[in-house]
């Protein structure tokens, strides 16, 4: 998209999405939010979530940051975004769904290993978020060694980190609880930006499956 485009584009869908679909906007707004999921995403621009679900607006619950990481749970009082989304997304609008959704050819996951790019005084914040994919960068070196080809280490870190972040999910006592009591269902998703499509975490298979073989309950 031009940066036209970006500024100009809201006539357009004004003009074309909100008409066709201008009962469902409206009952939106009279009614509030009752969406499916929470959707906790990268913000990399190449990763949409409502557009890579098909989503309409109402859908999806979404919480987007550098590299999809979900920090452990803590009761400290700072300003925790991405803790937030959680709470009130469990809490308040009662999601079913959790997707922790990862992708290829994350920058975040990159930067993990290569830290060069992240020596600016400037990116103080960034240094200290990267660090919550850490550990699944080690998994990723342990499994293939030192030598392995850069691209499959990437792959592999992504979807690990994936599992990690689900697994920091778990540390949130309200989604811990819901989760238990079987009233919400956790995710891992790895989006392919050249395809796509979107692989699953299969628990009882330990591996990353097409969605489409998924069938589940909305
Ligand atoms: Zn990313």
């Amino acid at each position: 998209m031009s940066h036209d485009g970006l500024f100009t584009g809201n006539e357009l869908f004004r003009k074309s999405y909100c008409r066709a679909h201008e009962k469902e906007f409206l009952e939106l707004a009279k009614k509030g939010q009752n969406p499916k999921a929470l959707y906790i995403g990268c913000s990399d621009s190449r990763v949409i979530p409502d557009m890579m679900t098909n989503s309409a607006p109402g859908d999806l619950f979404v919480v987007r940051n550098v590299g999809n990481f979900v920090a452990p749970y803590s009761p400290s009082e700072d300003f925790h975004s991405t803790a937030s989304a959680i709470e009130y997304a469990v809490s308040i609008l009662e999601v079913k769904h959790i997707i922790v959704c990862g992708h290829t050819q994350c920058g975040a996951i990159e930067a993990i290993h290569d830290k060069s790019e992240l020596n600016s005084e400037e990116l103080i914040h960034t240094r200290k978020w990267l660090t919550l994919g850490e550990q699944p960068k080690k998994q990723a070196i342990l499994a293939l060694g030192r030598d392995a080809d850069r691209e499959t280490l990437l792959r592999l870190t992504e979807k690990l980190s994936v599992i990690s972040q689900i697994e920091n999910l778990l540390t949130y006592p309200s989604v811990k609880k819901r989760v238990d009591a079987e009233e919400i269902q956790l995710h891992g998703w790895i989006y392919n930006i050249a395809t796509g499509e979107v692989d699953y975490y299969n628990p009882e298979t330990l591996y990353f499956e097409p969605l489409s073989s998924l069938k589940i309950e909305e």
